[in-house]
């Protein structure tokens, strides 16, 4: 029985304990499971290559983004990692010109070394995806919005594209979650969370997610995640399955938040750009209405250079500088130094992440206390 999204956060996956009626599927806090003899186990054997409460959540991961197996990991990178472990020496992937940062770092410095190469493209142009393919591209990993200037890929067209020439389409849904967004159904084959963000959703776990369709790559893939071993513990998936049952009713106040603030910043004169994909003046708008069910809460924007971007982070009051997005509390960061360090500078300039460029995630908060701390600050930053 498949029901409703808005139901299948708190039931969906596995619902509860059928041993003992526990609405909550329980802690399965063990590494090993006994064997009723040889060859004889009872669907379980060792908690890196499964574990009931993993398997719960990763059943859940799966239905809401419309896919046929999930798997949970210890972080977002975890993720990734496998991903990138299905391909071989000589490869090379196509990647979105902003990206997170942390991805940028596994391609650049982990990767590279086993010469699987990358390519960075403005996949929001899906022309110059298309000109980029060549015989050793085996895949186009994209992040729609990304991060952190929010730029809007058009998964379908960027899919059909690379269905053509036999490249599989990965996304990072990290910044929409399946609630606004399902990739899978839009035609990609591996969607990538980092479950850290708006999925756990209160700033108090690490993990990651990986959600396809295909049982061949599904098999490869369980193969990665028990060999390489970065897999989600019992205790952190419960946290997991916790969080997501009120993914829902986050994201809707998230994103309502999120646009009552895009709309003060753009009209508010303290500013010289504002990247969010609600916004109607926004290049990415319509492609992000066309597939997804809302614009997310990620923020980011360029003070007027009458303010000194480094005292506005210091004048904060309500809202935390601090790394990671996606939580209850609202957070900003300073991409060029902080989540997009590790992006060379000449490449950060080149794609726009200015050092004056802000990040903000916006939280659950009341928007006019959040208005008020942005504008309080922006003021207390005027340059001598
Ligand atoms: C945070 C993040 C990651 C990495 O996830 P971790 O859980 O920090 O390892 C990957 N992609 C995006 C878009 C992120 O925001």
């Amino acid at each position: 029985m498949s029901y409703r999204r808005n139901t299948t956060f708190i039931h969906g996956g596995i619902d509860g304990d059928e041993t003992t009626g526990a609405v909550n599927v329980p802690i399965y806090q063990t590494s090993t499971f006994k064997q009723d003899g040889l060859g004889k186990d009872r669907g379980w054997e060792y908690s890196r290559t499964g574990n009931p409460t993993r398997a719960a959540l990763e059943n859940l991961i799966a239905e809401l983004e419309e896919g046929r197996y999930g798997l949970a990991f210890a972080s977002g990178l975890a993720a990734i990692n496998t991903v990138l472990s299905l391909f071989k020496a000589g490869d090379k992937i196509i990647v979105s010109d902003n990206i997170y940062g942390g991805t940028f770092r596994i391609l650049d410095n982990v990767f590279k070394n086993f010469n699987i190469t990358y390519q960075i493209v403005d996949t929001s142009q899906s022309e110059a995806v298309e000109a980029a393919i060549d015989d050793s591209v085996k895949a186009v990993y994209i992040e729609t919005p990304a991060n952190p200037l929010l730029t809007v890929t058009d998964i379908k067209k960027v899919s059909e594209i690379a269905k053509k020439h036999g490249k599989t389409v990965i996304v990072d849904n990290t910044f929409l979650t399946p609630y606004l967004q399902r990739p899978l159904t839009l035609g990609a084959d591996i969607v990538i969370h980092s479950g850290t963000k708006y999925l756990g959703g209160h700033s108090d776990t690490v993990s990651g997610f990986v959600v396809v369709n295909d049982k061949e790559l599904a098999d490869r893939l369980y193969y990665l995640q028990n060999a390489i071993g970065g897999v989600l513990a019992p205790w952190d998936s419960f946290l997991l399955i916790r969080g997501i049952k009120t993914l829902g009713v986050r994201m809707d106040r998230h994103v309502a938040n999120a646009g009552k603030i895009a709309d003060w910043l753009s009209e508010s004169g303290y500013v010289s750009k504002v990247y969010y994909p609600g916004l109607r003046s926004d290049p990415g708008y319509e492609t992000n209405k066309q597939q997804a069910d809302g614009a997310g809460a990620m923020i980011s924007f360029v003070l007027d250079e009458r303010y000194d971007y480094r005292i506005f982070f210091e004048k904060l009051n309500l809202i935390t500088l601090a790394e990671s997005l996606g939580g209850v509390e609202s957070l900003v960061c300073h991409p060029a130094t902080m989540t997009h360090a590790a992006i060379p500078a000449d490449i950060r300039r080149q794609v726009g992440i200015v050092d004056e460029l802000i990040r903000l995630s916006v939280g659950i908060e009341d928007a006019d206390d959040l208005i008020e701390d942005l504008e309080q600050a922006i003021l207390a930053s005027v340059k001598e």
